[in-house]
């Protein structure tokens, strides 16, 4: 069983992907393709954002897209203390300054409260993360940074492809982000990734910035990156729109499926939606005690598993000059050692997951 079937995928849909690859390979066009231009275009119509310029990881989305919003050394900005690192990250590369805010227990993202107490008078900005497929409490959280003066950025390199009350993940923010790297739901066969604004001139800032702030022809006004997204990824995405939406469907019907063989299992939490919100089930993560010893038997039967994330960020080695410590985020740290992410993708079947069910139900009743 493998905890993320990418060859099987490339395998049921070899015809387009091997066509568009080679399509780019006898162009020569390997930067800055018309594949790139015709991506950003789909997937601003997806989103629901008026422009998209495409990147060349979703944490170079990150970085340029703070650059754009003209983060200076000592700025604030508030961010997750449960989540992957890039956000933060990228904040502390460009000399500003991450303040975590605390997540809530049910869908593990930060809340309107939470950043809020995290806000001083040196915050800029926040940037949400959504996680595991769904989205955060966006609307609260814009209305926040609008009241105070901020600007937002979703992180919704996890989220590509999910709703909150009927707008698209990646249309939340002055920016959204997100990430085409292979094991996230739309996922290219390299790095990628993507930034969104309803702004034309963030839009075109961060155009620029992608490609060294060259405004035309070796003009720098700014400087920037080379973070541009290669036209070989934006054809193998394009190829990989096309069953997209079924592989979000299939996604959401294994949830399902777990949802239903694992419920009533003593000392394991399934996870769940926030109102308002669909999922591309980026991950499915369930809470278990004895998680350890869990993931040991569950290896021990061929059941792939992973841990998102094992540490909190104020706990990563590289923060420790915030001089934050164990206690100061309860609910990120209890996450952190609780969270056992499952098999999750398009082509799992019915049985596999029964398997995967009936050995955490054996192992959980023997406590
Ligand atoms: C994957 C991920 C990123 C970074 O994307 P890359 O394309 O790997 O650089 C940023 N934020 C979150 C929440 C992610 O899961």
């Amino acid at each position: 069983m493998e905890f993320i079937d990418l060859k099987q995928q490339y395998l049921r849909h070899r015809e387009i992907l091997d066509r568009a690859m080679a399509g780019v390979a006898s162009s020569a066009r390997y930067i800055n393709g018309p594949q790139v231009a015709e991506l950003e275009e789909t997937l601003a119509g997806m989103v629901g954002a008026r422009e998209a310029v495409g990147m060349g990881s979703g944490t170079d989305a990150l970085l340029v897209a703070l650059l754009a919003l003209g983060l200076k050394p000592g700025d604030e900005v508030v961010c997750p203390a449960f989540t992957f690192i890039a956000a933060a990250e990228a904040i502390v590369l460009l000399g500003g300054r991450p303040v975590f805010a605390e997540v809530e227990e049910a869908g593990a993202m930060v809340t309107r409260e939470t950043v809020e107490q995290a806000l001083t008078e040196k915050t800029v900005g926040i940037i949400p993360v959504d996680l595991f497929g769904q989205c955060a409490p966006l609307e609260e959280l814009g209305e926040l940074a609008r009241e105070r003066g901020l600007w937002m950025i979703e992180d919704a390199a996890q989220s590509l492809g999910a709703s909150r009350n009927g707008a698209m993940a990646g249309s939340f923010g002055h920016i959204a982000i997100t990430s085409f790297y292979p094991a996230k739901p739309l996922g290219c066969m390299g790095e990628g990734g993507m930034a969104f604004t309803g702004d034309p001139d963030l839009a075109f800032r961060m155009r620029g910035l992608r490609a060294h702030g060259d405004a035309s022809g070796y003009e720098h006004v700014r400087l920037g990156l080379n973070a541009r997204l290669d036209t070989i990824q934006a054809a193998i995405l394009l190829a990989k729109l096309s069953f997209f939406e079924e592989e979000v469907r299939l996604r959401n019907q294994a949830a399902q499926v777990y949802e239903e063989v694992l419920s009533n299992i003593p000392g394991l939490r399934l996870p769940a939606l926030l109102p308002g919100n669909t999922s591309v089930w980026a991950q499915y993560t369930v809470r278990a005690e004895q998680r350890t010893e869990l993931t040991a038997h569950l290896r021990e039967q061929g059941i792939p598993t992973a841990i998102h994330y094992p540490k909190p960020l104020h706990r990563q080695p590289v923060f420790q000059d915030l001089g934050l410590d164990q206690g100061n985020f309860p609910t990120a740290e209890r996450l952190s050692g609780e969270v056992l992410s499952l098999p999750m993708h398009p082509y799992l079947t019915r049985d596999q997951q029964e398997l995967v069910a009936r050995e955490i139900a054996g192992f959980m009743g023997k406590g």
